[in-house]
Formats: structure tokens, sequence, C-alpha cells
């Protein structure tokens, strides 16, 4: 052990503590590469599970009720009815409402389109596992980038090449 601080190879230069890559340069360099693509895997993920999620609960709900917020804010009634058909308004039909309506009416028209996909197919449901096995799998990737480029505790010689663990 170098608790005096003089190396023991060279007998002369001073062991300073510092710390150094644990892997080569291009192994940091994938390291970093992993951690970035696992930041935005992880955005990605999570705001896919997000919107998958207010999908599946918003298909939950009956036509009636969609139908009924609809009215609630007087979007009129042959517009009503082609959103329930699930066909897109035009975006002449579109510019005549206001903002607000534009967003309800863009949400149903998503939330009716989703209903439509084959049955056996639950859009938010399927949509939530993928998303979140993404999320899931961009944390492990993280984690591996961050093992890349983690640094360990060394001496280093003033003097001498020599590298002594620091324990
Ligand atoms: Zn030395």
């Amino acid at each position: 052990m170098q608790e005096d601080g003089v190396c023991t190879a060279c007998k002369q230069g001073t062991l300073v503590k510092t710390t150094v890559r644990r892997m080569n340069g291009f192994v940091v360099v994938v390291g970093f590469i992993l951690l970035v693509a696992s930041v935005i895997g992880v955005l990605f993920g999570g705001l896919g599970a997000a919107l998958s999620n207010y999908l599946a609960k918003e298909s939950k709900r009956s036509p009636q009720e969609i139908e009924s917020e609809l009215r609630g804010l007087s979007v009129s009634e042959p517009l009503i009815q082609r959103i329930l058909a699930g066909q897109q308004l035009t975006s002449a039909e579109l510019s005549e409402l206001n903002q607000q309506q534009q967003m309800v009416v863009a949400k149903e028209t998503i939330v009716v389109m989703a209903k439509k996909a084959p049955s056996d197919v639950d859009v938010g449901a399927s949509g939530l596992v993928l998303f979140t096995s993404l999320a899931g799998v961009s944390v492990v990737v993280g984690i591996v980038g961050w093992l890349f480029i983690r640094k360990k505790w060394v001496f280093l010689c003033t003097k001498c090449p020599a590298v002594v663990p620091a324990t």
C-alpha cells in the first residue's frame, strides 16, 4: 500500500490520486452514444406510454359520451355525426371551429379511429406495452452506457507510468 504516497516502482515519484476511465476511448464514445440514445428512448417511451394510457382510457367512453361532449361545445350536428362515423373533417370544416372545439374534435377523431381498429387489437393497451418496453429497454441501455464511461480511482505516479488501483 502507498500510504506515504511514494511510488514503489521507481521509488522517486509521488502517487497522486485521480480518476481515469475504466474503458478505452472507443468504448467510452460508444458509452456516450448509448447514454444519449437511452435518454431519448426513455423520453419517447414515457411520452408514448402516457399517450397510450390516455387513449386506452378515452376509448372506453361510449359514442354517447363523445357525442354529448361535442354537443356541449356546440359543434354542429352534421359534423358530430361525421366524427362518430370515423370520418376526418376537412380543413375548411375545421377552420370554422374555435380552438377549443378543434382540440376536442381532433382528440375524438383519434379516439373513434382507434376504436375502429380490429376488435382484437386494443390500440391503447398495446401501445402502452410497446412504449413501456421501449422505456424499459432504454433504461438498460443507459446502464450499459454508464458502465462504459464510468471512471475509477487510481494512483498515478508523477515520474513513471505506474498505475496503482485505489482500493
Ligand atoms: Zn513511479
